[in-house]
């Protein structure tokens, strides 16, 4: 970990001027700087840079920050990552923290590779440039039509076939044979080393930063034996379901259009770029991963598959689809046309009949699924029983508030086309949600021992299932404030309770913390809190552990921008906001969740009276629902604020 004094020496240090200078050209307006803005495209510039506060925001996008969340957002890193390109920039040498020996010794072996790995890399590329290179790999990515800025771009290269070319050039360069062993550049056989590479062409896999993870090599001449393409072995830097290739030439391209296309070969990923079309990364024959999604997902929610008919790696990918959807993914499919991939298919159309082919045969997940089940199920009914139980799960995991007319749609689309009854449908699908549901909170439980946490009141124990799964809230925001207000007022006194973190552990009831990210914070918070019997600092979450604890608890706290509590916009409510006092902030946010919770209760006690016959109970619950109403009165007089939006 960067320690403290160093974070504070660059933050003290960056120029915001000068960073954003760097990458895009301002113009002085004013008391300000303006241009137009990089995050997203537009003609005029609505990009506005202070130098005295040291912010930028844009009034277009609405993206904002200071320059750490700057660097974060323009090259995609995490912010230690972003601390350290600006310590790089300014040459300000960076003071680590201490750390476990075998965090240590971890992080040299990585380093190590990392060295070794940057050496290799200017070996192969250079490699392609002699005479042996230029015959056999120039020539076979000339037949690919790779100009030659493209092989700089992705920094491809050249194994030469001499057994130990690489082994030799390197040892004398001092670097060490076991190193060179666990990168899975040189093998050992009967006791003497080999290039694990030679006679093949040499595709670099970098990293978000563009650091060389690994390498992926492919075979030349034909030979029976050796396989087409061999890739770096698992080690302390490279993992194949932690990395997508292409990721760091194409962040910003995917980042700007919003959409990411995924394709299955290192040469459709160049190839594509080659073409124009810049927002692509390769899965590499591998099922989508959750590592793989996060990528993606700091980019873009839109992914794009791009496949042809008989392409078996697309066909692995596919499944790691339902875990995307579950992840609020916007999946869509577009097969190719017959005898095309991705790589002729661009070179063939050029990137705006590209575009066009891939918008006009856009289908979604869930249809493709369909079309493909129903064609294979024919007329079996076993098979197409068990085709109606995937597509149900398959829409179960849709069940964002946000994505609710989508999952409707599905639903809809498939009960026609299955042929099924639609309210049963809607059955099964609810069904695999609340066995979800169930089996999350079972290995929650298991997995943390804490305080029981009220449930929310259940009316009746009979009647029709909650409705809990379908009312899920989209305010987001809300949760995240909440984390803010914590972080930020959790040390200070409020009336009546030893402090504010008190006064919130007792308004709000943890179970309505949806994001899941959020709710470890949050409980992290509370759990550091018992242990030290001291309110964790800022510094805590900002070096914590976690990247992405990281990560989001800088955005928060550190520019202030990224959440604005604006119930206008986010709920249809009004409310007294602004730097005034935190006390403010604080009651605003609780009140916010125990509204939410009042909702929550409201639209179980509506479905529950659809139902209801016995006249009793059919009392008690419209007692309660008058009840619920007055409370919520209650609160936003309390808050001096105006009406629900349905
Ligand atoms: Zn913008």
């Amino acid at each position: 970990m960067i320690a403290q004094s160093s974070v504070q020496q660059v933050l003290d240090r960056a120029e915001i001027i000068e960073i954003v200078g760097q990458f895009v050209r301002l113009k002085k307006r004013g008391s300000n700087y303006i241009a137009n803005c990089p995050f997203h495209n537009e003609k005029t510039p609505s990009f506005s840079v202070s130098a005295s506060k040291g912010i930028y925001k844009c009034f277009g996008c609405g993206k904002g920050g200071n320059v750490v969340t700057f660097i974060q957002d323009h090259e995609k890193l995490t912010y230690p990552e972003a601390i350290r390109w600006l310590a790089d920039f300014y040459k300000i040498e960076l003071e680590e923290t201490e750390r476990s020996p075998e965090q240590k010794q971890q992080q040299l072996v990585e380093e190590s590779l990392r060295v070794l790995n940057e050496y290799a890399a200017g070996f192969f590329e250079h490699s392609l440039r002699t005479e042996e290179g230029m015959a056999i790999g120039m020539s076979y990515f000339k037949q690919r039509g790779f100009s030659p800025q493209t092989l700089e771009k992705f920094r491809l290269g050249y194994s030469p076939e001499a057994g130990d070319a690489f082994f030799r050039e390197a040892v004398a360069k001092g670097y060490n044979p076991e190193l060179m062993e666990k990168s899975g550049l040189v093998k050992l056989r009967n006791g003497s080393h080999y290039d694990a590479y030679r006679g093949r062409v040499i595709f670099p896999i970098q990293g978000m930063t563009g650091r060389v993870l690994g390498f992926g090599a492919r075979i030349l001449k034909s030979n029976d034996k050796a396989p087409k393409y061999v890739n770096s072995p698992e080690n302390e830097l490279y993992s194949k379901s932690r990395v997508l290739y292409g990721m760091f030439q194409s962040r910003q391209a995917i980042g700007k259009l919003d959409e990411c296309f995924l394709v299955e070969g290192y040469t459709d990923v160049i190839s594509m770029h080659q073409g124009g079309v810049e927002n692509v990364v390769a899965s590499s024959g591998t099922s989508l991963t959750e590592d793989q999604l996060r990528l993606i997902g700091q980019l873009t929610k839109n992914l794009t598959i791009l496949y042809d008919g008989d392409n078996a790696g697309i066909k692995a990918a596919l499944r790691g689809l339902d875990m995307a959807l579950s992840q609020s993914f916007n999946v869509q499919l577009v097969l190719l046309p017959e005898g095309d991939d991705p790589d002729s298919f661009v070179q063939r159309m050029g990137a705006e009949r590209f575009h066009e082919y891939v918008k006009a045969g856009k289908q979604d997940v869930i249809s493709f699924r369909l079309e493909i089940g129903m064609r294979e199920a024919g007329a079996d009914p076993v098979r197409k029983s068990k085709l109606v139980n995937e597509v149900a799960e398959s829409i179960s995991r849709i069940n964002k508030a946000e994505d609710f007319a989508l999952q409707e749609h599905y639903i809809k689309q498939a009960a026609r086309r299955l042929d099924v009854e639609e309210a049963g449908f809607i059955n099964l699908v609810n069904k695999y949600i609340r066995d979800r549901l169930d089996q999350e909170q079972r290995s929650r439980r298991n997995r943390e021992e804490r305080e029981e946490t009220p449930e929310l009141p259940s009316v009746e124990t009979s009647g029709p299932e909650p409705l809990q799964q379908v009312v899920v809230n989209p305010h987001e925001r809300q949760e995240w404030e909440l984390v803010r207000v914590l972080i930020e007022y959790g040390h200070m006194p409020y009336e009546g309770f030893p402090g504010v973190a008190d006064y919130i552990m007792d308004r709000i009831d943890p179970a309505l913390i949806e994001t899941s990210l959020a709710l470890k914070i949050f409980e992290d918070y509370y759990a550091y809190r018992k242990a030290f019997q001291a309110p964790p600092g800022l510094d805590y979450f900002t070096n914590h552990e976690e990247s992405a604890v990281q990560h989001k608890v800088t955005s928060l706290v550190h520019t202030g921008l990224e959440i604005s509590p604006n119930w206008k916009v986010s709920y249809g409510i009004e409310t007294v906001h602004g730097d005034m006092n935190y006390m403010n902030d604080v009651n605003s946010v609780c009140s916010y969740f125990e509204l939410k919770k009042l909702k929550y209760i409201q639209v179980e006690i509506l479905s529950r009276l659809k139902g209801e016959q016995d006249p009793d109970r059919l009392m008690t619950l419209l007692r309660m629902q008058v009840e619920m109403k007055q409370k919520e009165a209650e609160i936003l007089r309390h808050m001096g604020t105006v009406i629900w939006k349905q």
